[in-house]
C-alpha cells in the first residue's frame, strides 16, 4: 500500500476545512492470542463539521476496508480508498463517517504492537503513535490540531486487562466477536485531545493501584486514581512503592507549579516490551519502556533517569496534551519544556537532587553533537511533512531546547517564567499553539526583550564557542584572562568562570587539605555578541591550577580552555570535589577529543587510570562509554589492540577492588563485559565468571550481564553454539532471548554472519530482536564483514521502501559499515565507507529527505572518526 506522508500544507488546508467533534472507536483484539492471526478489526464513527461541498480525506493504513459510509450513503471503496487515504467527497455542514476494516498487528513498535512473551507465551498489546501512527490502528484525521473527544471500545479475550486514555467503565460479553468468551471493555469519552496521544493497552498485564490525594487550585482536596502495569513475568520487579512515590511527588509539584489541576482524570503508567523510545505522554495512560524495570539490577543513575522520564511525561500532561503544538515545527513547545522540567522537577520534588549533573554531561552532549552535524536545525524547526517530523525527535528539540529554556529562566527570572506558563495553560487549554503564542504570554510576564532572545536562540543553528585565554606571570598568578566568542552567529550569554585549587574552599571554615580541588573564585559575566572579547578582571592574581569556563553550566556553549588550561583540566578533573564541576570538566575534555585538540589515546589513558575511580555513577557510566567510543572509533585501528588490553586490565582491577554491591561495581563490570568482546586477554576470567567459579561479592550477574559476557566469549572464539543454546535453555526471559540472538550473531564465522544478515534483512524480526542481532553481527573483525559493504549501500533505498520507518532507520544506522575503518588508509578520501557514503548521497539526490538526513549524519560521524585517526597517525610520524 502507498503510505502517504502528510505535508504541512495539506494539514493546514484540512484544518481550515473541518472541525472534528468526536470519534467512536471499536478495536477487536479477540483473536490476538493466535500469532497466525495477522490482523485485527477496526471500526470508527467520526462526527465533524465542514464547509458545504468541500472534499478532504481521512488517513488509515489498513489491511482491508469493507465499509465507508458518509452521511448515510455507502461509498464505493475502490473509488474512494487511495493507498492510506480515504477520499471524502461532497461534505455537508455536519458529517458522520463510518469506516469498517482490518489493520495489521505491528512488531516494529509502531501502531498496535503485539508481543509474545518467550517465557510464558502470554500475549501483550500496546500502542505507540507519535507522530502519526494512530492511522495504523483506526481511521483518523492524523494531525495534532484536529483534536476531538474519543470514546473507545476494546474487544479482547476473556480475563484480559484493558486500558485506554479514558476511565474503564464496564466489561461485558462481546456480542459481535467470533471468538468464544470474548469480552467488550467500554471506556469513558476523553477530553478533546490530539490523535497521536490516544492509546490502547490490552493483555494479561499485572496491575497495581494507588491514589494520589492533593489540593486543587481552589484549595479543595482532589484525588487521582493511579495504576501501574507490566508483564506478569516482570511483576516481581515492579517496584511500585518507589514508582508511586515519584508519581505523587510529581503530581504535587506540577499542579502547584502550573496552578492548573491535573486535567485527565486518572494517571496510569504502563511498562511495555519492545518499546521504541523511553516513554510516551498519552493522557491518563503513559507508556514507558519496560527497560525501566530492572530485573538485572539498577544503579542510582538508572533510577534517577527513570524518575526524570516519569516527570518529563507528567509535564506533558500540560505542555503537549492540554496545550498542543499546531504542527511539528513547534515540537519544541512540548519537548524542550518537558526535558527541562524532567530535571527541574527531579531537583525540586524528588530525592534525585543532582539531576543537572547528568543533564550537563549526557543530555547536553547529545545536543552539542547534533548541533555540529550538517543536518542541524533551529529549535523551532521547518518541518515540511510527517517523515521530517519523525526525524526531529533529536538532541536539538530536546536537550538544546531545554538548555536554552534554562537560560531563559536566568534571562527573565524564574517567577516571570512560571507566570507565563500559568497564563499559557489558562489561555490555551485544550487548544493548539505556535511560537508566537508562547512569546506573547512571556512578553506579558516580563520586561525583557523576549523576541530578540527567541531570534538569537530559537531560530538559529550551531553551537557557540567560548574560548578562554589565560596568561600567567612567573609566579603562576593569572595576569590576564578573557573570554572570546568565536561563533558564526554570536549570541548573548550569562556565563560563570571559576578557579579551583587543592585544599580548603575559599569561603569555607574547613581548613583541612583533602587533596581535592575546591572552588576558589567565581566570576559571572555577560558576554555581549557585539564585543569580540570579555575581560575577567576578578580572576587576576589567582594562582589556582584549574580554571573552569561555564562553571555551574549556565549557558549553552562549547567552552575551550586553551592548550595549557586543557592539560590542567584533564590533570585535575578527577580531583574536583563538586560533581557538577567534574561533569563539566569531563565534558570539555571530551569536546577537545572530538575536536582533535586532545589525543584520543590520552583520553583512554585518563579514563583507564583515573576515571575508573569515579564514585558518581552517572559520571562513571558516561566517561567509560566515551573511552570505549574513543578507543573503537577515534584511535587508529592498528593502535587499538594494546590499548584495549590496557583498558581492560584497568577495568578488571577497578571492578575487583570496587565496594561490594556498589553502583561502581555494576557499572565497571558492564564496561568490562563490553571491552572483553573486543579483547580476549581476560577470556579465562570471563569463563570463570560465567561458570560461577569466580564470584564478586555483592554482584549478581543477572540476565543482562551474563549475556554480555556470553557475547564476549563468543566474539573472541571462546564459546560455542551448543554452549549458547544451553545457556538460552536455562534463561527463557526476554533479556535471555535478546542476549542469545546477539551472541549467535557474534559467532566469528562466515556462516554465522550470513545467517545473521539473512535474519536481519528478512523482515521477520521484531524491533528489539533486530537490534540485538545487528549488534552481535557488528562484533567482528573487518575481514568477516567486508563482503557486506557493497550489499549495504545497494540495500539502503530498498530497505527504506520495504520496511516501516522505525525498522528501516534501525537497519541503516545499525548496519553502517564502521568496522571497515580498520582497513582504511589514513585519509577520508581513501576510506571505503566515507567514499561509498558520499557516492550514495551524490547518486541519490532525490531520495526522501529523512533518509538523506540519516546518511548525511552517518557520513559526518565517519569523516570525523577518520580525521581524528589521521591526526593521531600524523602525530606518530612527526
Ligand atoms: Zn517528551
Amino acid at each position: 500500500m502507498v503510505q502517504s506522508s502528510l505535508t504541512r500544507a495539506e494539514a493546514t488546508t484540512r484544518a481550515e476545512q473541518i472541525r472534528v467533534a468526536s470519534y467512536d472507536v471499536t478495536v477487536d483484539l479477540s483473536g490476538a492470542e493466535d500469532p497466525q492471526q495477522k490482523t485485527f478489526g477496526s471500526q470508527v464513527t467520526v462526527r465533524f463539521t465542514a464547509e458545504d461541498g468541500a472534499e478532504t480525506f481521512i488517513d488509515f493504513i489498513h489491511d482491508s476496508i469493507s465499509l465507508v459510509e458518509l452521511n448515510g450513503d455507502e461509498l464505493d471503496v475502490d473509488d474512494v480508498v487511495e493507498g492510506s487515504r480515504i477520499r471524502l467527497p461532497e461534505l455537508e455542514g455536519a458529517n458522520e463517517l463510518t469506516v469498517v476494516g482490518r489493520a495489521l498487528y505491528s512488531r516494529s513498535g509502531e501502531g498496535l504492537h503485539r508481543y509474545v512473551d518467550p517465557q510464558d507465551g502470554n500475549v501483550y498489546i500496546y500502542t505507540q503513535y507519535e507522530p502519526a501512527d494512530c492511522r495504523r490502528v483506526f481511521p483518523v484525521f492524523e494531525q495534532p490540531d484536529l483534536k476531538a473527544s474519543f470514546t473507545v471500545t476494546l474487544i479482547t479475550p476473556p480475563e484480559w486487562v484493558a486500558a485506554s486514555n479514558g476511565e474503564h467503565l464496564t466489561t461485558e460479553p462481546a456480542g459481535t466477536s467470533d471468538v468464544p468468551g470474548a469480552v467488550s471493555h467500554e471506556f469513558a469519552p476523553t477530553e478533546r485531545i490530539s490523535t497521536y496521544i490516544t492509546t490502547i493497552l490490552a493483555g494479561p498485564y499485572t496491575r497495581v493501584t494507588d491514589v494520589w490525594q492533593g489540593v486543587d487550585v481552589q484549595g479543595e482536596t482532589q484525588s487521582v486514581p493511579l495504576a501501574l502495569y507490566c508483564r506478569r513475568a516482570l511483576a516481581e520487579h515492579l517496584d511500585s512503592e518507589e514508582l508511586f512515590a515519584v508519581t505523587k511527588q510529581g503530581l504535587d509539584f506540577f499542579t502547584e507549579l502550573f496552578a492548573f489541576d491535573y486535567p485527565f482524570g486518572k494517571y496510569e503508567q504502563a511498562f511495555v516490551p519492545e518499546y521504541n523510545l523511553g516513554a510516551m505522554e498519552n493522557p491518563g495512560l503513559v507508556t514507558l519502556t519496560e527497560d525501566y524495570l530492572f530485573p538485572s539490577g539498577a544503579t542510582r543513575t538508572q533510577l534517577a533517569g527513570r524518575a526524570n522520564t516519569m516527570l518529563h511525561e507528567m509535564c506533558h500532561m500540560w505542555f503537549g496534551d492540554l496545550v498542543t503544538m499546531t504542527w511539528w515545527d513547534d515540537l519544541w513547545l512540548k519537548e524542550s519544556f518537558a526535558e527541562f522540567m524532567g530535571a527541574y522537577a527531579s531537583v525540586r520534588a524528588t530525592e534525585y537532587g543532582d539531576a543537572w549533573v547528568a543533564f550537563a554531561l549526557g543530555r547536553k552532549e547529545w545536543a552539542y553533537r547534533q548541533d555540529q552535524l550538517p543536518t542541524t536545525h533551529p529549535i523551532v524547526a521547518d518541518i515540511v511533512d510527517l517523515e521530517a517530523a519523525r526525524q526531529n525527535f533529536d538532541g536539538i528539540t530536546y536537550a538544546k531546547g531545554a538548555s536554552v529554556l534554562k537560560q531563559l529562566v536566568a534571562f527573565v527570572g524564574e517567577e516571570a517564567f512560571i507566570d507565563a506558563c500559568r497564563a499559557y495553560f489558562r489561555r490555551f487549554a485544550y487548544g493548539n499553539t505556535s511560537l508566537d503564542d508562547f512569546l506573547t504570554v512571556l512578553k506579558e510576564a516580563c520586561e525583557a526583550d523576549v523576541r530578540s532572545w527567541a531570534n538569537d536562540w530559537l531560530l538559529t543553528t550551531g553551537v557557540p564557542h567560548l574560548d578562554l585565554a589565560v596568561e600567567r606571570d612567573d609566579s603562576g598568578a593569572i595576569a590576564a584572562a578573557t573570554l572570546t566568542q568565536t561563533s558564526d552567529a554570536p549570541r548573548p550569554h550569562v556565563v560563570a568562570v571559576a578557579t579551583y585549587a587543592p585544599g580548603a574552599s575559599g569561603n569555607s571554615d574547613s581548613t583541612e587539605d583533602t587533596g581535592q580541588l575546591v572552588l576558589q573564585r567565581s566570576t559571572e559575566v555577560r558576554v555581549d555578541p557585539q564585543q569580540p572579547a570579555t575581560d575577567l578582571p576578578e580572576l587576576l592574581g589567582d594562582t589556582s591550577p584549574v580554571i573552569l569556563a561555564n562553571d555551574r553550566d549556565l549557558t549553552y556553549c562549547l567552552a575551550s580552555p586553551g592548550a595549557d588550561g586543557l592539560a590542567a583540566l584533564a590533570d585535575g578533573v578527577h580531583l574536583l570535589a563538586d560533581p557538577l564541576a567534574r561533569a563539566l570538566a569531563h565534558s570539555q575534555v571530551w569536546a577537545a577529543v572530538r575536536d582533535a585538540r586532545y589525543d584520543p589515546r590520552a583520553y583512554v589513558h585518563l579514563v583507564a587510570h583515573r576515571g575508573v575511580g569515579e564514585q558518581h555513577s552517572s559520571i562513571l557510566t558516561t566517561v567509560l562509554d566515551r573511552a570505549q567510543e574513543a578507543l573503537e572509533s577515534f584511535v587508529p585501528p592498528r593502535l587499538r589492540p594494546p590499548l584495549r588490553t590496557e583498558f581492560l586490565d584497568c577495568l578488571h582491577t577497578a571492578v575487583t577492588g570496587a565496594h561490594a554491591g556498589s553502583d561502581a561495581q555494576l557499572v565497571l563490570m558492564r564496561a568490562f563485559a563490553r571491552g572483553a568482546a573486543r579483547d580476549a586477554s581476560h577470556a579465562t576470567t570471563v569463563e570463570k565468571l560465567l561458570s560461577g567459579e569466580q564470584h564478586l561479592p555483592g554482584l549478581e550477574l543477572g540476565s543482562q550481564l551474563t549475556w554480555a559476557l556470553w557475547s564476549a566469549q563468543t566474539a573472541t572464539s571462546h564459546a560455542t553454539r551448543p554452549q549458547l543454546e544451553r545457556a538460552h535453555a536455562a534463561d527463557p526471559s526476554r533479556e535471555g532471548r535478546l542476549g542469545y540472538l546477539r551472541a549467535l550473531a557474534a559467532i566469528p564465522a562466515e556462516e554465522a554472519k550470513a545467517e545473521a544478515w539473512q535474519a536481519i534483512t528478512s523482515g521477520s524480526l521484531s524491533n528489539d530482536e533486530l537490534s540485538a542481532t545487528m549488534s552481535g553481527f557488528q562484533l567482528a573483525t573487518p575481514d568477516l564483514l567486508g563482503t557486506y559493504h557493497g550489499a549495504y549501500f545497494e540495500s539502503i533505498t530498498p530497505w527504506w521502501g520495504e520496511h516501516s520507518m522505525e525498522i528501516a532507520t534501525r537497519m541503516i544506522r545499525g548496519l553502517y559499515p564502521r568496522a571497515l575503518d580498520a582497513q582504511a588508509a589514513s585519509s577520508a578520501q581513501e576510506n571505503p565507507t566515507v567514499v561509498a557514503s558520499q557516492s550514495w548521497l551524490d547518486e541519490n539526490t532525490t531520495a526522501p529527505g529523512a533518509l538523506r538526513r540519516i546518511m548525511t549524519e552517518l557520513l559526518d560521524d565517519a569523516r570525523r572518526a577518520v580525521k581524528l585517526q589521521a591526526a593521531v597517525l600524523s602525530h606518530l610520524n612527526q
